[in-house]
């Protein structure tokens, strides 16, 4: 999508610190991160929200998934804990709409998130 901002970032045309990419997914660090380990998993194919997937995108998401249990190994937060979120709309805090999923780690959470 042409004016989609993780488009841009898959697609070189947006500055990211890619640290992983495969055919169908690619995983950057957060521009603003959260904490100590911030990374975002993100499909190729642009998908607004959660509330978008079809059928068709249950294998991407297992990918997804398999993505962030081997980055959560790379980056050292398997051990002591980490979380994958997504948000799902405005009033979840979603602000970029191509799904993303946030990898979180390298410090200790606390829950509910807020
Ligand atoms: P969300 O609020 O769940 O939609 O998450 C969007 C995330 O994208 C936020 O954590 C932002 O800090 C992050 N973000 C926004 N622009 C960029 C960018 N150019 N590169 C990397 N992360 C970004
Ligand atoms: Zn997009």
């Amino acid at each position: 999508m042409s004016d989609c901002l993780f488009c841009g970032v898959i697609k070189g045309d947006v500055k990211g610190s890619i640290v992983y990419q495969d055919n169908s997914v690619v995983a950057f660090k957060d521009i603003n991160p959260k904490a100590p380990v911030h990374l975002l998993i993100v499909p190729r194919k642009h998908i607004a929200t959660l509330l978008d997937l079809q059928q068709e995108d249950k294998s991407l998401i297992g990918d997804i998934f398999s993505v962030a249990n081997q980055l959560a190994k790379d980056q050292g937060i398997a051990k002591d804990g980490f979380r994958v979120v997504v948000n799902c709309g405005a009033g979840a805090g979603q602000s970029v709409f191509h799904i993303h999923f946030h990898l979180l780690g390298g410090r200790p959470m606390t829950w509910p998130p807020g």
